[in-house]
């Protein structure tokens, strides 16, 4: 992993302005800057990792944390009993450009299905 500072360190630090919804002590949530559905949130952990896999392998209560803002989140922005979807982008064909690990959180309207 680069050590270049990502540009959701900087969200974090507070250095660019972004909406957030939610933080905890380990976790911040901000409205992503180009939603892709009403409701659209990003979770990410504070500390870095490059993608969820390397997040599962390193440390798996704070993936847990990351899941339990989501969720936290989801209530907040009340969608949880609406629905809602938890997607982590990972690599290259999924799309990822971040490469902070962050889950999306998509709701607050009837989703398309996706793949291709
Ligand atoms: O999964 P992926 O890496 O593509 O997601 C990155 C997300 O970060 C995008 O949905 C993009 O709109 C969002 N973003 C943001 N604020 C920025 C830059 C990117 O919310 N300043």
């Amino acid at each position: 992993m680069s050590d270049a500072e990502t540009l959701f360190e900087r969200i974090i630090a507070r250095e660019i302005p972004a909406e957030i919804v939610h933080e905890t002590d380990n976790t911040v949530a901000f409205r992503d800057i180009n939603p892709q559905a009403r409701t659209h949130v990003l979770v990410v952990p504070k500390k870095r990792y490059r993608n969820v896999a390397e997040l599962a392998a390193a440390d798996p209560a704070l993936l847990g944390e990351v899941i339990g803002t989501a969720a936290k989140v989801a209530e907040l922005e009340g969608i949880s009993q609406s629905g809602y979807r938890v997607v982590f982008n990972t690599e290259l064909d999924a799309g990822q450009t971040v490469f902070h690990v962050h889950a999306h959180v998509l709701g607050g309207e009837q989703l398309g299905f996706f793949g291709r």
